[in-house]
């Protein structure tokens, strides 16, 4: 898109909004203005594409999360126009680096929700008709503050500053309908631009509103409280993104959620298809939908209750197009994560949509029957059990495909949690590799290694075709490049290091080795684990015993569920083994530990450009796939890691040769936990018991909470249902430490560890979100070009 007198327009533009020039506007104004002047010339080629998609057999995205983090950059970039309004912008006395100042949208937790977001980009490049459906949360993902070494939480106000790239469309409100009440959901959509292309998707995300004109009595105080009160209940769906911590709070609110975008998602794609076709006899030709996890499988019953309810269609009639309308995407294989709700409460807040469960719930025990499937099976996969709906149960059931996110995690689903469904079905499912955009991944994040690229291939191809950057491969041994690769890194490093000291107020040097872990604060992803392995380092560097170690900085960034006690007990553990090492002089020339506080996507987007070292460290069997490994990855950065999700992939498409694979795998595990006892492993290995030891010996303080004696029962003696030491960090511990090391050897010849990096470049096109659209559209969706 090319906007024709764009300084002009702006200028006008700035002087009817708020009679001042471009240059005397604040950061966020001037992102209204520019954001507005772009949306207005997109107006009409958007319009054009939402037309074309709603004609088209096309697929749509239900998801909870959304984590597109910061627009303006990446749609200008969508739109081939990011360098010419940096020069506009320029010209008026403006620096396009101002855009620094404004927020994230950070409607998702972390890697589901940021799938979500990749996924939409890809398909809008691959000029394929998929729109988003999701909640416009009014409040993000908490903002995360370091205090004293613990984690602090402010509310995400990130409309704030406004929303300029999206567009309420109150017209097309949709009525939800709870036992207590109904709610008007009212859609915001935003633009998702197709690089290279004029398709344009839509992301609709649903807010929660009442009519406003409720009887003000004033003198009435109390009547006037019910109006406002109820007011309140109804706009709390869509206040604020849930944390994902596991806890009983807010239960019901959550369950809300779930129905409301999922109800107005359903009503929505109804309406519009019967508007243009007349009738509901064709949706499934036209219609499929992607449930992202099972938090929107509340949309399967809810399609059946309605065509039921306004097409007078049997039960049977409406189950039938219903499995071929829904997909489903599992995420996890720990029993715990899997979505499972109280039939009373289900009951209690949307009871016809129960009913529909109950009737999903027979037309299985007749399936069942009618295949002869025993008794004990059936027990396992029965939609409702003991008073408790199961998401995922009633998702594999009403669908057409299953899939997995990596290709061991699909695995370990047709041999664990869905055993039985895959014996049943064995034809539903599927593997889709997770994916990124390398737009925002490498285009946007890495201009420097980007230009690069395009001058070695010779044109910028590899943006919408990530399988050509195998064509690097001949410069794999080519000094001259590999020396410009390492310069970029270098200077990559140095803007981080300088983002670095202005956010966080820590100095540290890019001439270091950067090993970089960013990612949710979880227990699996054992960000305890390394923060033990840079003790282990730290004490062998005291003792003497680590002589030529190549000074090396540890990054983490990570937010943890406000009510996840002991994820946050990680973080202070982590923040107090900083204090340790970067004060003592023995150290603290060869060691560094830096927590960067808020990590984000536009956090991101500078960390995954500046690493060497890429932590990927879960227990095997227990990440699904992981897309940060993937980020690193096209950065030029090696992979640190277990056998475990993505990795598996990573580590044949690079060669394992030029990635440092460490610990036990998914098969060891299975003979080793049952009789696993960590203490064995303190007992006969001091080393390792110094370092666990450091929790409750006085070494570091956890400040009186008691937090880190919590910690290191959990591993010794086992805490909440599970066994000692459950993610198996003491008996990796070991062989990590070795793969540390390794790395740090390695790292010191320059040359030999750039082609490590360089060939993780050449391999990364498997990895974009692109294949994996291509992979949905084509095995899954059955939709084409628009
Ligand atoms: C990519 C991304 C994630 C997912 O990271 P994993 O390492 O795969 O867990 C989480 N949060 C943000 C902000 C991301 O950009």
């Amino acid at each position: 898109m090319k906007i024709e007198n764009f300084k002009e327009k702006l200028v006008s533009l700035c002087d009817k909004e708020y009679h001042a020039q471009p240059r005397e506007l604040t950061a966020n104004q001037l992102h209204c203005a520019v954001s507005k002047l772009v949306m207005e010339e997109l107006s009409p080629v958007w319009d054009k594409s939402r037309t074309a998609h709603d004609k088209a057999r096309k697929a749509s995205y239900l998801s909870m999360e959304f984590l597109v983090g910061r627009a303006i950059y990446n749609n200008l970039l969508c739109l081939g126009i990011l360098d010419s309004t940096a020069e506009e912008l320029k010209a008026l006395g403006v620096d396009i680096s101002e855009f620094e100042e404004v927020e994230d949208a950070a409607l998702g937790n972390g890697g589901l929700g940021r799938l979500a977001a990749c996924f939409l980009d890809s398909a809008a490049a691959l000029d394929l008709p998929l729109d988003g459906y999701g909640i416009r949360y009014k409040y993000g993902l908490f903002k995360q503050g370091i205090k004293d070494g613990f984690q602090t939480e402010t509310a995400d106000d990130w409309q704030r500053y406004g929303d300029p790239w999206s567009v309420r469309r109150e017209q097309e409100t949709v009525v939800i309908h709870f036992a207590d009440g109904d709610v008007n959901a009212v859609p915001y959509d935003y633009p998702v631009i197709g690089y290279g292309t004029e398709n344009v998707g839509t992301l609709r995300l649903w807010q929660a509103e009442t009519d406003d004109e409720f009887d003000f009595d004033l003198f009435n105080r109390s009547k006037f409280t019910e109006a406002g009160e109820k007011k309140r209940a109804a706009e709390d769906i869509s206040r604020v993104l849930y944390p994902n911590d596991e806890t009983e709070a807010g239960k019901i609110l959550r369950l809300k959620q779930e129905y409301f975008f999922s109800a107005a998602a359903v009503a929505d794609l109804i309406r519009k298809h019967k508007a243009i076709f007349g009738t509901m006899e064709n949706f499934a030709d036209y219609n499929c939908i992607q449930m992202n996890d099972t938090h929107p499988v509340i949309a399967l019953p809810e399609f059946i209750r309605v065509v039921m309810r306004d097409e007078g269609w049997k039960f049977d009639k409406a189950f039938e197009a219903a499995k071929k309308v829904f997909n489903y995407t599992n995420h996890t294989i720990m029993q715990e994560a899997l979505e499972k709700w109280d039939s009373r409460l289900i009951e209690r807040i949307v009871p016809e949509v129960y009913s529909v469960m109950i009737m999903l719930n027979e037309a299985f025990e007749s399936e069942m029957h009618r295949r002869n499937v025993p008794q004990d099976k059936r027990a396992v996969m029965r939609l409702i059990k003991n008073g408790t709906v199961h998401m995922a149960n009633i998702a594999v059931f009403g669908s057409s495909y299953v899939n997995g996110v990596a290709a061991i995690h699909t695995e370990l689903l047709k041999t664990t949690v869905l055993k039985d469904w895959y014996e049943l079905y064995p034809e539903r499912f599927q593997n889709k590799t997770n994916g990124i955009t390398q737009r925002r991944w490498l285009a946007l994040c890495n201009r420097e290694l980007s230009a690069l690229i395009t001058e070695l291939l010779g044109d910028d191809s590899w943006v919408t075709d990530l399988d050509k950057l195998s064509g690097l491969k001949k410069y794999a041994d080519d000094e001259s490049v590999l020396r410009r690769f390492i310069d970029i890194k270098h200077a990559k490093k140095q803007q981080l290091a300088d983002f670095i000291k202005k956010s966080e107020g820590i100095e540290i040097d890019p001439k270091s080795v950067y090993d970089i872990q960013i990612k949710r604060l979880h227990e699996y992803k054992r960000q305890l684990l390394n923060a033990f392995s840079i003790l282990y380092l730290y004490y062998e560097i005291k003792d003497g015993n680590l002589r030529d170690f190549t000074p090396t900085t540890f990054i983490f960034g990570a937010k943890s569920a406000p009510g996840y006690y002991r994820a946050k007990g990680i973080i202070k553990f982590i923040n107090e083994v900083a204090k340790l090492v970067n004060s003592d002089p023995d150290t603290k020339d060869l060691l560094r530990v830096v927590f960067v506080s808020n990590y984000r996507v536009s956090y991101a987007e500078k960390l995954v450009a500046a690493a060497d070292i890429s932590e990927q460290i879960s227990t095997a069997g227990t990440e699904a796939s992981g897309t940060g490994n993937m980020k690193f990855m096209l950065n030029g950065a090696v992979t640190l890691g277990t056998l475990d999700g993505a990795n598996v992939e990573i580590a044949e498409e690079a060669g394992a040769e030029n990635e440092y694979i460490f610990g036990a795998t998914v098969e060891e595990l299975e003979k080793i936990m049952p009789d696993y006892v960590p203490r064995d492993i303190t007992e006969s290995d001091p080393k390792i018991k110094r370092v666990v030891s450091a929790l409750i010996d006085g070494t570091v303080s956890d400040g009186g909470s008691g937090v880190f004696r919590e910690l290191y029962f959990a591993l010794m003696e086992g805490a909440s249902w599970h066994v000692p030491d459950h993610y198996y960090l003491l008996g990796d511990l070991d062989s990590y430490v070795k793969a540390k090391l390794a790395v740090n050897r390695d790292y010191s010849n320059e040359l030999a560890f750039a082609k490590k990096c360089w060939l993780n470049i050449c391999s990364a096109g498997k990895f974009s979100s692109d294949r994996t659209i291509a992979e949905y559209a084509k095995d899954i969706w059955h939709i084409g070009k628009v």
